[in-house]
């Protein structure tokens, strides 16, 4: 994973994927906003939400993260790029039970409530 800052989004997006001999699929993507505009993951280019367009389109493999690859999945993304080119954009998943992420997003709650009770 590069060392690039990402901003994370915990937003309530879930995908489904089925694991196939030793290949993984997703099936679909859920979102929680069901593809409204003014949400975090409305993207003008597809006008719909790039975190299931990047799924459908790309599969696991936009997934940073480590988790059973089975099931329902609870995902937080991230999203840079053009907001109306969705060929320059990069996005990518990570399942929120990651054990590297789910400490890092712990870690963010914490110094976030510091911030807020400070
Ligand atoms: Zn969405």
């Amino acid at each position: 994973m590069a060392e690039t800052e990402f901003n994370w989004h915990d937003d309530g997006h879930v995908i489904h994927v089925r694991l196939e001999k030793d290949s993984v699929s997703v099936v679909s993507g859920l979102c929680p906003y069901g593809g409204r505009k003014d949400t975090p993951c409305y993207h003008e280019g597809i006008n719909g939400c790039v975190v299931n367009y990047v799924v459908s389109m790309y599969g696991i493999d936009v997934n940073v993260g480590v988790a059973d690859a089975a099931g329902t999945m609870p995902i937080s993304w991230s999203y840079g790029g053009n907001s109306w080119e969705i060929d320059s954009a990069t996005c990518w998943i990570i399942p929120n039970n990651d054990p590297n992420f789910a400490t890092w997003a712990e870690n963010e709650r914490l110094s976030n409530q510091e911030k807020s009770n400070g």
